[in-house]
């Protein structure tokens, strides 16, 4: 695939997902992994690792977590 915005080569790689909900919320999840610009650096994250990403955020703000870093895995 071609990257939407400068057309450069997408490459598989990985990329850090910033989660921000209201002012008093804000998870990055690390090492999602996503085809990213060889040109310009721009990630592309796929519907089922957004899936993935979403229930790690879900469980971190079970945990009370309001402000952190949460690693990226599959079995979340
Ligand atoms: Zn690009």
């Amino acid at each position: 695939m071609k990257c939407p915005l400068c057309k450069g080569t997408m490459g598989k790689s990985k990329t850090n997902l910033p989660y921000e909900i209201g002012e008093e919320y804000l998870v990055v999840v690390k090492g999602v992994p996503a085809l990213v610009c060889k040109q310009c650096g721009e990630p592309f994250v796929e519907i089922a690792e957004l899936r993935v990403v979403e229930k790690i955020v879900d469980s971190a703000k079970k945990d009370g977590i309001t402000l952190g870093i949460v690693k990226y895995k599959e079995a979340a």
